[in-house]
């Protein structure tokens, strides 16, 4: 293999935690660099370039939330945060203030791996200019018509519908917060709107799932938000 495998920074302060991931990661010939605190997570941020980011959100010198957002503040490069059950407000502060993706301790390396794989084909297709046309499934988008098809069916979408799908498509696989999608959609003013959103994803989940009381695709991501799923590794 020519190309060298991505460095991925692991911010973790417990000590199995890191030294079980390391192995984890390095076993799937990642490259690591770790911190055992903020600081040094930023410090290595800065100095190592990495192509991903993994943080705990509770760090002994400071929170998670504030990594990321220093970390955002010149860096576009994906930040998977892990949070503790009962951390709830944490995690959706994280993906307000940047983060890609979360998991809630404790989680298997599977779903640890399925995510930084999806976050770094995202990375990877970010540079370009975005393909006008999105598949997922059976879906299929058409950006520069503005036209959605579940198979070879075109569907309807109303104005709203259609901005919010375009909204999750354009950010596929990525867990979107409540609060980004309303203020994103419908402006900053009706941030706190939740029901709308749960309206509007039912509509949208008629109109686009096989399924819509067990939705493949438009996934909701419980006290959080939601997430377009794009392949099997969701
Ligand atoms: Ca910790």
């Amino acid at each position: 293999m020519s190309a060298p495998q991505p460095l991925v920074l692991l911010i973790e302060d417990e000590p199995q935690m890191r030294r079980f991931l390391r192995v984890a990661l390095e076993a799937e010939h990642y490259r690591v660099v770790d911190a055992v605190s903020a600081a040094e997570g930023i410090r290595h941020m800065a100095g190592h370039n990495p192509d991903l980011v993994l943080l705990d959100l509770g760090l002994p010198d400071g929170d998670g939330i504030d990594v990321t957002r220093q970390i955002r503040s010149w860096s576009d490069r994906p930040i998977i945060v892990f949070s503790a059950r009962g951390q709830d407000g944490d995690k959706i502060a994280a993906l307000d203030a940047g983060a890609d993706d979360y998991l809630t301790k404790p989680f298997s390396t599977g779903e640890l791996l399925a995510r930084m794989r999806v976050a770094l084909r995202r990375q990877e297709g970010r540079g370009a200019d975005a393909p006008a046309l999105f598949t997922a499934g059976t879906l299929r988008v058409d950006r520069a018509r503005r036209q959605v098809f579940v198979g070879d069916t075109e569907v309807h979408l109303t104005p709203t519908e259609y901005r919010l799908l375009a909204l999750l498509v354009q950010h596929a696989g990525r867990v979107l917060t409540h609060r980004f999608l309303l203020r994103e959609v419908w402006g900053p003013g009706r941030a706190d709107q939740t029901h709308y959103l749960r309206v509007y994803m039912q509509q949208l989940r008629e109109k686009l799932e096989a399924e819509p009381a067990r939705p493949r695709l438009l996934r909701t991501e419980p006290g959080v938000g939601y997430r377009l799923v794009v392949d099997s590794d969701g």
